[in-house]
């Protein structure tokens, strides 16, 4: 038999591989990392990522330790206010209708501020999300939504530095190399078989960690699993994640868990490439619908845009706007809300019409029903409740009365030109079906009993997410449990 290569193989190289390697060489196992893209490619979706991390934090003095360089002036023109566990758990239950495995939250929640001040301490560098997450009101920044830092440079940024992190501490990473198999000997993993330039070889360790990403650039696998039309929704991320971890780990009987049927999606320029562009990251997305309204090609609204934060509901509009006839929906604003608009909107590859007359705008709607949407207009123009004010900070009840779908907060007539309308239709970011794991991170069997030698992390673990997800989870439950499994898989279990 060949001799290992590494104590520790991760497959993948995204952020909860990279934590899962840190991990397992800080407890002195030797690591090999393997990523099917080349180096140019890799990363996976974190690098496609904004970067932005779901954390606990207790005020000011927890963003200023995951912060260092916070200054003396955005200190003081700045309330982070606090995010607490509570808070977090409540999240996740709501959002996931109480389905989240309750053992995987506890982890996920009461080890995400240690987990990111670890990851600081191994050279990824935080800054405060204020852009995206921070309306200014009398001179001060505001934090809402529970998602207030971001690493420095975004998704790329963050990736550069666990690359940076990773090479600094002797850890290999072997690009342009697939995992294809797990060797397994009747009971325990012993390695993989991959293949690189063409040749498929066998590399033996000690323990296997899986942390290669979901099934969401899988075609076939969506339309099985997510169901029909999925096969149409766009991938906002890495072409590479094809679901090979959780088909190598299904094949030597680990145990299938969570929403096999759910994923993350979102609203996602209609003319974007069917995969992922590094070059353009997340700004497909168009994520500031709550200021304006949704219409579909029969010109009627279809959800509820204002229903609460934007954290909170744009992982689920995906879907709904798939479900829409033709697949597109047109994203609806006037001039009085222009200045909420977020970067995004101002991208060049943008799908997006103006119009200085509502009638006009009508008219510009491609493959919109022109009448039809003039009496949505009208209809929904007059059941605004203008009295009450509106508030983007907070969710202001400024909602309309009496439509068949209401709007909840946020809610202004449509009556100011310009009038701006962008064309949306639904992009997948990643699939919430996975491989069942222990306390420890190790992969179960279907008689749930821990799989010798293999450990998984990040978007391949089911459980967590059920229907929907809160912004930024993403990649914290990576390092949480990238950190975790890695830790296991170099031996040790008190991670
Ligand atoms: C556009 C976009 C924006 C997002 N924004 C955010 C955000 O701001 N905050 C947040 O928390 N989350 C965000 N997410 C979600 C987040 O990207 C993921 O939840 C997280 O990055 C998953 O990390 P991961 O390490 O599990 O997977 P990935 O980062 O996708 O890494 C998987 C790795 O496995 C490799 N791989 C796949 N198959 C194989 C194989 N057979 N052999 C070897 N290697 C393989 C891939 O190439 C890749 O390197 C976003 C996702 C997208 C697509």
């Amino acid at each position: 038999m060949p001799d290992p290569v590494a104590d520790v193989i991760v497959v993948g190289a995204g952020n909860a591989a990279f934590c899962a390697a840190l991990a397992a060489q800080e407890r002195g196992a030797k690591v090999l990392m393997l990523e099917a893209a080349p180096e140019e490619e890799s990363g996976g979706n974190s690098r496609f990522t904004a970067g932005a991390i779901r954390v606990v934090y207790d005020g000011v003095d927890d963003i200023n330790t995951l912060v260092p360089d916070l200054t003396p002036a955005e200190i003081q023109s700045t309330d982070f206010g606090a995010y607490t566990a509570a808070q977090f758990f409540d999240d996740m239950a709501r959002v996931t209708q109480h389905r989240a495995d309750p053992d995987l939250v506890e982890l996920l929640v009461t080890k995400s501020f240690a987990t990111l001040n670890w990851m600081r301490e191994k050279g990824v560098r935080l800054i405060p999300i204020y852009g995206r997450q921070a309306f200014k009101i009398d001179n001060r920044f505001k934090f809402w939504g529970g998602l207030t830092v971001e690493a420095v440079g975004g998704g790329p940024g963050l990736v550069a530095m666990l690359t940076a992190a990773a090479r600094k501490r002797g850890i290999a990473i072997s690009y342009r190399t697939r995992a294809l198999d797990l060797l397994h000997d009747g009971s325990r993993v012993e390695g993989v078989r991959v293949r690189r330039d063409g040749t498929v070889i066998e590399l033996r360790a000690g323990a296997v960690v899986l942390a290669c990403g979901g099934f969401e650039a899988n075609a076939e696998w969506r339309t099985r699993y997510l169901g029909p039309g999925w096969d149409l929704a766009k991938v906002r991320g890495s072409r590479y994640n094809t679901g090979d971890g959780i088909r190598m780990a299904l094949a030597i009987g680990a145990s299938p868990s969570g929403n096999w049927s759910g994923c993350h999606a979102v609203q996602w320029d209609m003319n974007a490439p069917e995969f992922g562009d590094l070059s353009v990251g997340d700004q497909f997305q168009k994520h500031s619908y709550p200021f304006g309204i949704l219409v579909n090609a029969v010109g009627k609204r279809f959800v509820d845009e204002g229903a609460d934060f934007r954290n909170y509901t744009y992982a689920k509009y995906g879907r709904v706007v798939l479900e829409q006839p033709g697949q597109f929906a047109w994203q609806i604003f006037d001039r009085k809300v222009k200045h909420l608009q977020r970067d995004e909107y101002r991208i060049r590859q943008v799908t997006k019409v103006t119009a200085g007359t509502i009638e006009e705008f009508a008219q510009k709607l491609e493959g919109v029903n022109g009448a039809e949407f003039l009496a949505t207009i009208r209809e929904f123009n007059a059941a605004v409740r203008t009295g009450v004010p509106f508030n983007p900070n907070v969710k202001d009840g400024r909602c309309t009365q009496g439509l068949a779908i209401d709007k909840s907060n946020w809610a202004n007539p449509i009556d100011t030109p310009p009038f701006e309308g962008y064309a949306v239709t639904c992009g997948v970011t990643f699939t919430f079906g996975g491989l069942r794991i222990d306390n420890a991170g190790a992969v179960l069997n279907t008689d749930h009993r821990a799989i010798p030698g293999l450990y998984a992390a990040g978007e391949l673990v089911g459980g967590l997410f059920y229907f929907n997800y809160p912004g930024g989870t993403g990649l914290m439950s990576g390092a949480v449990f990238g950190k975790i499994a890695g830790a296991s898989a170099a031996g040790a279990n008190d991670a």
